[in-house]
């Protein structure tokens, strides 16, 4: 009977996930991701960025509670979609975390997703002007930018952060398969297939709201259209690389 036990635990251990350990080259660029978003005023203090995890797509990578720029690999913990971290080490964890474990319950096809508060974007959340694509550079956010109002779910007294996973689950219900959505009052949550891809479209979105805040104060603006903002989309995606290899270079070069 022992012998069985023992031979049954050992199969139970050997059927555990087999030490699924992340592409080092993921974690790497996800540290990457940290910096580069500090390094180009998209995140500051706060803000975070996460991927999913390459070998099991019931978890994402993303670090513990702490300033972007000052992210290293042993700050990137493993969180499953509920966003319980895997093993914490002790650390404090974003208190926003269900963001991100809610949009890759509900949007398979996202693969990494940024949070900040970046200021050029705020005034969109909280004003009748919607977030529109300006030029080509943003065509990925489409002309249908949706907003997140915290109020609907958490009433007119929340601290306004997405602090648990019914927040969580109900802005994915408001991104719905869009690649951005405002948060009033708050900031944005900006999704992607790649990490490279959702620094682009983070910084682009953030840069679209300061050039289409400056184009209002001279008059009438013309916005790219659908049907324009759908191909010029399909362009940049075949070119994320080329900005992500600049903005990799300026975090990582030697003092
Ligand atoms: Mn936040």
């Amino acid at each position: 009977m022992l012998r069985f036990t023992l031979l049954v635990l050992g199969l139970c251990l050997a059927g555990l996930p087999a030490a699924a350990q992340p592409d080092a080259k993921l974690i790497e660029d996800l540290v990457v991701a940290n910096r580069v978003l500090a390094d180009l005023g998209v995140v500051d203090g706060f803000g975070h960025v996460s991927v999913r995890h390459d070998k099991d797509s019931n978890r994402y990578l993303m670090s513990r509670s702490m300033a972007p720029a000052l992210v290293k690999a042993e700050d990137i913990l493993e969180y499953d979609l509920d966003s319980v971290a895997v093993d914490a080490r002790g650390q404090a964890l974003f208190l926003e975390r269900f963001i991100h474990g809610e949009i890759y319950k509900a949007r398979p096809d996202v693969k990494a997703i940024v949070h900040s508060h970046s200021p050029s974007v705020i005034p969109f959340g909280v004003s009748k002007t919607r977030l529109q694509p300006i030029y080509h550079m943003s065509s990925f956010m489409g002309v249908d930018v949706p907003v997140f109002e915290i109020r609907d779910v958490a009433g007119s007294a929340s601290d306004l952060l997405v602090r648990n996973a019914r927040l969580g689950a109900a802005l994915a219900n408001v991104l719905g398969d869009k690649t951005v959505v405002l948060m009033r009052g708050h900031g944005s949550v900006t999704v992607g297939t790649s990490i490279p891809q959702v620094v682009f479209r983070a910084y682009y979105a953030e840069m679209n709201a300061r050039l289409q805040s400056e184009a209002i104060k001279l008059g009438a603006v013309t916005y790219l259209t659908a049907d324009e903002a759908a191909a010029s989309a399909k362009t940049n995606d075949a070119l994320v690389m080329r900005p992500w290899e600049l903005w990799k270079r300026k975090v990582t070069k030697p003092e």
